[in-house]
């Protein structure tokens, strides 16, 4: 179904911020072709970005901002979830996207390890890319481009 990237993203982040109980700040900006309506697999790209997003929000304290940033070329679109959070250790980086795997950093916090991994599978699917920069105590971005098939 072809689906409006700009107008999915807002809605999900408006939904999440409904049911965000610690309180924090969103923001959405977007470039390139905006209006443009693209074929995608909505139960995907939902679970994609609402794991990445949720994480953003589970691993940064309450009153920060969570960005999402949406930028749509001619061949891929690029999205990028920038949280300032606890930040994720340079010796948990490597194992970030195995199934079961936790951070040190997140003990405290209660998940199953799963999210990043099942994203990976379906970021693979979409024959998109996934990476990610962080900083301890700074916060962390993830970078998701997804090719378009116009
Ligand atoms: P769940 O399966 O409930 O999502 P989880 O959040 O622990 O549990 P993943 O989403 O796979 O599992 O994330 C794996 C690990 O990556 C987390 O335990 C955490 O250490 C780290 N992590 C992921 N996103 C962030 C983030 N935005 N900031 C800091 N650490 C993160
Ligand atoms: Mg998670």
């Amino acid at each position: 179904v072809p689906i409006n990237l700009a107008y999915f993203c807002q809605q999900l982040l408006a939904e999440l911020q409904i049911s965000d109980e610690r309180g924090h700040d969103f923001s959405f900006t977007c470039q390139g072709k905006q209006d443009s309506f693209f074929n995608f697999d909505e139960q995907w790209l939902r679970y994609i970005l609402s794991n990445l997003l949720s994480n953003a929000l589970k691993y940064s304290p309450p009153g920060t901002t969570v960005k999402l940033r949406l930028s749509i070329d001619t061949d891929q679109a690029i999205f990028q979830i920038i949280d300032r959070g606890i930040g994720i250790l340079p010796q948990d980086q490597l194992n970030l996207f195995e199934p079961f795997y936790r951070g040190q950093n997140a003990h405290k916090i209660s998940g199953s390890g799963l999210g990043l991994a099942i994203v990976k599978n379906y970021v693979n699917l979409l024959k998109g890319q996934i990476s990610f920069t962080s900083e301890i105590g700074v916060g962390t971005t993830f970078t998701l481009i997804l090719p378009l098939n116009a």
